[in-house]
């Protein structure tokens, strides 16, 4: 069943096996024709996530590395679609030497050969897989055949953890246990038996249960792993181990490390979350909050995640609100903002909620309250300052109105030919790189040296036609690519505002619950301390 947090338990799991000293790495699979998550609605599938070199992907792979703390490479996510596409570039390039090119084993073995991949780059002694879908279904039966092969091929190689749901109905108020010795045998039906189930479920799963699915599903007992409800998802390793589940794990897959699962910064990291302390009140305006009746976060999750870190590292408890940007055309409900210690605009596309955002803008820039514009949040305070302070009236972005007197936001030039062939896959300027920083700024200040390596997906920049006027105006560009010709970070002086930071980047991406970042903690700070 989707929901039941298999990428959270799966995170859990890869930080369980690395406290016991072991070097893990994580991967996914999505099941779509999609080649990556680039093209992907975030309100339908979530954050898009990015990697390091530049991979567009599920939220999934933004846990794995928050879990493990660690930079994963493109080689650890795959989809359908990129699985067909490896496979038909090879059969196009005559690799396959004239024999027939089939689904089975083709597709599993290339499933598996890039499993394998990522095990020798990251010279991992436990790699884990998480299939996505669900049991049952027909999009992932070739990733389970690629599990059930490399399970044929070397048994003790391979341990398979099946995540199930175990649904306590309010009427009888009792778990139940049937619907995963359901799972467990279409699991089985695909030829595929597992070693480990993680019982998801409001509550924990007590000892007779625990005896009743190891007898049905032909698990040990001690592999009856109870996952109920938690407060937060960080709280689920320390469960897990309560349980033994690293243990469980190793001894199924004969490893034997002397060490015991260190989770003590992991453990420090969450009782610091927990402390009452004082609140840091921060609104994030965007525009993909709204789903019907409902409120989607997940769009913004790793920005989210940061701002705990490093209000939790600051020892502050965060309180964060979702604003509708649509809801701010409406200048009268601007005043609201003053509730807020800071607010933040995240990234984002299109023209939807744009004349909110830059109202919102305008009023935490005159009202001293600190701002911190991310991406789009970055290109739109530097439209506003234009329009505004610059007084070009007729100032736009590019991606809105191509027409505008002044393109103070245009698209960048290697992307006008492929905006134009419709080349919009996996195409923006994505993935790390690096920015110099200027002395004496906040972003220096923060970072506490004169370069960083950051990730980005855009295809829009700020036009370096207009960066001296607005510099001459009072936006400083305190941040630039090393031939200084593409603005990676805006702000206001100090003197002149407490904190107005925009990045071009995505500084959310690498923000670390044992890591916080350090623009973040500044904004954090800032919006604790100014009044
Ligand atoms: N739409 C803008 C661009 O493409 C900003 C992208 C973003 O916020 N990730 O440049």
């Amino acid at each position: 069943m989707s929901g039941v947090g298999k990428g959270v338990a799966s995170s859990s799991i890869a930080t369980c096996l690395q406290a016991r000293g072991l070097k893990v790495t994580a991967l996914k699979i999505d099941p779509y024709i999609n080649v990556d998550a680039g093209t992907m609605n975030p309100t339908e599938h979530g954050e898009v996530f990015v990697l390091k070199d530049g991979l567009e992907t599920d939220q999934d792979m933004g846990n794995y590395e928050r879990f493990l703390n660690q930079d994963l490479p493109s080689i650890n996510y795959m989809t359908t679609g990129s699985v067909y596409q490896s496979v038909i570039q090879k059969e196009r390039n005559l690799e396959y030497g004239g024999k027939n090119v089939e689904v089975v084993p083709d597709i599993p073995l290339e499933v598996i050969r890039r499993i394998k991949q990522a095990q020798k780059d990251a010279k991992a002694d436990i790699v884990q897989v998480e299939v996505g879908g669900t049991v049952g279904e027909y999009q992932n039966i070739l990733f389970l055949e690629a599990i059930r092969m490399m399970k044929t091929e070397e048994p003790e190689n391979v341990a398979v953890v099946m995540v199930s749901y175990l649904p306590v109905p309010g009427s009888i108020g009792e778990m139940k246990t049937k619907p995963t010795q359901t799972a467990v045998r279409m699991l089985n039906s695909a030829g595929v038996f597992a070693d480990m189930i993680v019982c998801r479920s409001p509550i924990g799963v007590d000892k007779k249960r625990k005896e009743k699915i190891a007898k049905f599903c032909n698990v040990k007992v001690e592999n009856v792993i109870s996952a109920p409800d938690v407060e937060s998802i960080y709280d689920i390793p320390l469960h897990y181990e309560e349980d033994k589940l690293s243990h469980g794990l190793l001894d199924t897959l004969g490893l034997s490390t002397r060490k015991s699962a260190d989770l003590s910064a992991w453990k420090r990291f969450v009782n610091r979350s927990k402390k009452e302390n004082d609140t840091v009140k921060i609104a994030i305006v965007g525009k993909y909050f709204n789903s019907g009746e409902f409120v989607l976060s997940d769009v913004y999750l790793s920005i989210i995640e940061a701002l705990k870190f490093s209000a939790y590292s600051l020892n502050l408890r965060p309180e964060i609100t979702y604003l509708a940007a649509q809801d701010f055309e409406d200048k009268k409900k601007l005043k609201e903002l003053k509730k807020y210690d800071g607010i933040l605009v995240p990234g984002g596309f299109g023209t939807t909620g744009i004349q909110g955002k830059l109202n919102v803008i305008k009023f935490v820039r005159e009202h001293g309250i600190p701002y911190f514009g991310i991406c789009y949040g970055m290109q739109l305070a530097v439209l506003e300052y234009a329009q505004n302070v610059l007084k070009l009236k007729d100032a736009s972005t590019e991606e809105i109105n191509p027409k505008a007197e002044h393109l103070v936001i245009g698209v960048m030039s290697d992307q006008r030919s492929l905006i134009a062939n419709k080349d919009m896959g996996g195409s923006m300027r994505l993935g790390q790189y690096l920015t110099l920083l200027k002395s004496g700024t906040h972003a220096r200040k923060a970072y506490r040296c004169d370069s960083v390596l950051e990730r980005h997906r855009h295809r829009y920049e700020v036009n370096p036609d207009y960066a001296g006027l607005l510099e001459d105006a009072g936006l400083l560009f305190t941040g630039t690519s090393p031939d200084g010709t593409l603005m990676e970070i805006a702000e206001l002086p100090k003197e002149t505002h407490p904190f107005f930071v925009g990045v071009q980047f995505h500084p959310e991406l690498q923000a670390r619950p044992l890591a916080p970042h350090p623009l973040f903690s500044a904004f954090i700070k800032s919006s604790y301390e100014s009044d």
